[in-house]
């Protein structure tokens, strides 16, 4: 058994002919940047979304600080994010000479706690940025009704949720990314909808807003060599976007491999008290981007070196909660107090392979070895 954190290998294999034309296509045509292949596939992902702009940028960093961008802040504007995510979604923040500011969050979903947003509040909070984490949608009903309540931008980071489903208490459906001002995503290769490089994008449905974002992404331009802002350089390659178009069509399918997965780690690691399951919050289909168990009163290392010595990997997403890093040290607006949840989460999570490609046999070894190693 060879057994990845997330194995790419084996997806490629099965789709090796139509990429490799998507890619020698690109070659044959050397329009690298800027190609057919771009704009079809933003078209193809706004169909597939159901939002009307969808812009492709260079990375998911990029998306957010384009984003942040294109809502003209200024310096001493407050942001709010999690406190437990990947670090890019508050270190554009910072880098634009934007006050971030961390909320706690739920220990069940693991996403932002709605409960402490409110308190998070200040006459110089501009925007929220709740991120969709491992697969599956923030409170966006709630974040929606304080944001509107207090007129605040929603920046939606989607990087680890492209393709699950917001149920609103309305019973409207929307995709995630779809609901706030802006939404954000990575096609970074592990994410649910991975090219092979970089890539990323910006969804909107404010036509205003989306020809902003274009203009940022490319020098503050509209009219070549017309610069009317500062900008970046930022684009999605020709190349990503062509093999994207490919994935594209099998992120249903993905998405459902990943579910299947995690529904047979559900039920194969019921009953032992030595863990706790991932939580499906029921205002949002979860898409595991990953698969994240808590352990409870337990030698975490002890468990990933058992279970690496059967060959098995294992991460910790994240080992640190954002307000502890050293980079936000200068940031002294932090009472760790304030942070309970996402302390003892970054000490208490693990997580196990989770791809679209997991056999039942693979599950089966994997949960039977973690058992094993917990003494469950
Ligand atoms: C991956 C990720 C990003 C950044 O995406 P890149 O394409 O690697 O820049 C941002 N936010 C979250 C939550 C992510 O998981």
């Amino acid at each position: 058994m060879d057994i990845q954190m997330c194995d790419l290998k084996r997806q490629y294999q099965k789709i090796k002919d139509e990429i490799d034309t998507a890619i020698q296509g690109v070659i044959d045509s050397t329009a690298f940047i800027k190609g057919k292949e771009v704009n079809l596939f933003q078209d193809e992902l706004a169909s597939y979304l159901n939002v009307k702009h969808v812009i492709g940028c260079g990375n998911g960093t990029d998306a957010l600080q384009i984003a942040l961008m294109a809502l003209n802040l200024k310096p001493g504007d407050e942001v709010i994010t999690p406190d437990f995510t990947f670090i890019a979604t508050v270190e554009v923040v910072a880098l634009l000479g934007l006050t971030p500011v961390l909320v706690d969050v739920d220990p069940l979903t693991f996403t932002m706690d709605v409960s402490k947003l409110e308190e998070a509040i200040t006459t110089n909070t501009k925007a929220i940025i709740p991120v969709h984490l491992f697969g599956q949608c923030a409170n966006m009903d709630e974040i929606t009704r304080i944001a509107q309540k207090n007129n605040i931008h929603v920046i939606e980071d989607t990087a680890q949720a492209l393709g699950a489903n917001y149920y609103h208490a309305d019973g409207r459906v929307s995709k995630a990314g779809t609901i706030g001002t802006i939404g954000t995503t990575s096609f970074f290769p592990s994410k649910n909808l991975g090219c092979y490089g970089d890539g990323g994008a910006l969804f909107t449905n404010d036509d205003a807003l989306a020809a902003e974002i274009r203009s940022i992404a490319n020098h503050g331009m509209i009219v070549r060599y017309h610069h009317d802002r500062i900008g970046v350089n930022s684009r999605l390659d020709t190349i990503q976007a062509a093999i994207l178009r490919v994935k594209l069509k099998y992120l249903d399918s993905y998405n459902k491999a990943r579910i299947t997965a995690a529904d047979s780690y559900d039920y194969l690691l019921k009953g032992c008290s030595k863990l706790v399951t991932p939580k499906r919050a029921n205002w949002s289909s979860h898409i595991f981007h990953q698969y994240t168990l808590k352990l409870v009163e337990t030698d975490r290392n002890k468990v990933q070196n058992k279970l690496a010595e059967k060959g098995i990997p294992s991460m910790i997403y994240y080992p640190i909660s954002l307000h502890s890093q050293k980079a936000f040290e200068p940031y002294k607006i932090y009472n760790s107090k304030l942070f309970n949840t996402s302390e003892l989460l970054a000490n208490s999570v693990l997580s196990l392979p989770m791809h679209t490609e997991l056999t039942s046999d693979e599950v089966k070894f994997i949960t039977d070895s973690l058992l094993e190693a917990l003494n469950c």
